[in-house]
């Protein structure tokens, strides 16, 4: 069994079934560039394995992952120290250092986890919020227990337009898209599961065992005919434009960055509270659920960082 520092990789019934958890309760699973990097490793062992036919990817704790880390002391001293700034543009500058790394370690490891040769399962409880979006959609099927609620939050906080991997409008549909990201508003679960973002809602106190139910048996089909079903139905949204898109939408990601470092004497390159417009994202400020007729109030179990 695979050990990891940031990571739980659990195998079932004879290997056939793996199930990754990102395991950093203590920030609620947000994800520095140690925890993408475990989870790139992860997921090559798991499609090596000739055994494994479905990955599901989970989070332990109560929330599957608040998003990108953008402020813990092991994310802080990841940027300093971690190997992988010392290449892929880390030693670059300006927007062509941004840009070349967000492309290897936001967008394109996303895109390469979206294109694995098995199956996949996103298994999401608690907010997911922007990063966390990304790990989520980048799954072929994605389960959720009854309390999750789902936000792109980085207009409204970061003065983004959206995250690095721009699945909004293929997941919301344009409108919605649009709307969510305009005013950082969350949908539930019902309604992610009613716009087809959702397959599954299942209690949170058996979401772990329900999800592996599912799986078991997804992992009865013949695996080269699930690969294809996988392959005819990604191709499909490929020649509708999802991958020219997405290449599209990261280089406007981009842009946004290098407005923001063009503005701020210091180059930040995201937006900050006060001058630029945006609210704090370390504040736990709510978020409201954009239907209030089905949830009443603010979703304020957000995570630490988005
Ligand atoms: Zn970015």
């Amino acid at each position: 069994m695979p050990e990891f520092e940031f990571l739980q990789y659990e195998t079932h019934d004879e290997g056939r079934i793996v199930r990754i958890l990102l395991d950093r309760p203590e920030t609620k699973n947000a994800q520095h560039r140690g925890l993408l990097v475990e989870l790139d490793e992860a997921f090559k062992i798991a499609e090596f394995d000739d055994t494994c036919r479905v990955v599901i990817l989970g989070g332990t704790g109560d929330l599957f992952s608040s998003g990108h880390d953008l402020g813990s002391k092991e994310a802080l001293d990841d940027r300093a120290n971690h190997p992988t700034w010392k290449g892929n543009g880390g030693t670059r500058e300006g927007a062509e250092m941004i840009m070349l790394q967000e492309w290897h370690y936001f967008f394109q490891n996303t895109l390469r986890w979206r294109n694995l040769r098995k199956i996949t399962v996103a298994q999401v409880q608690g907010t997911v919020f922007a990063a966390g979006l990304m790990l989520m959609w980048a799954c072929d099927l994605i389960v959720a227990s009854d309390t999750t609620y789902f936000a792109d939050v980085v207009g409204t906080r970061l003065g983004m337009c959206g995250v690095e991997y721009f699945g909004h409008p293929w997941e919301f549909g344009p409108r919605k898209a649009k709307e969510l990201l305009l005013t950082g508003d969350a949908i539930t679960v019902e309604e992610a599961k009613d716009l087809g973002m959702v397959s599954k809602i299942f209690p949170a106190e058996e979401l772990s065992d329900q999800t592996l139910e599912f799986a078991r048996r997804i992992a009865k089909t013949p695996t080269m005919a699930a690969l294809l079903i996988k392959e005819s139905v990604n191709q499909t949204v490929d020649n509708q434009g999802f991958y020219n898109s997405l290449n599209a939408c990261f280089t406007m990601h981009e842009l946004n960055h290098s407005h923001w470092a063009w503005v701020h004497d210091d180059n930040f390159p995201a937006g900050r509270p006060g001058d630029d417009g945006v609210l704090d994202w370390r504040q736990k400020i709510p978020t409201y659920v954009a239907d209030p007729y089905t949830v009443e109030g603010p979703v304020t179990s957000r995570g630490k960082a988005e």
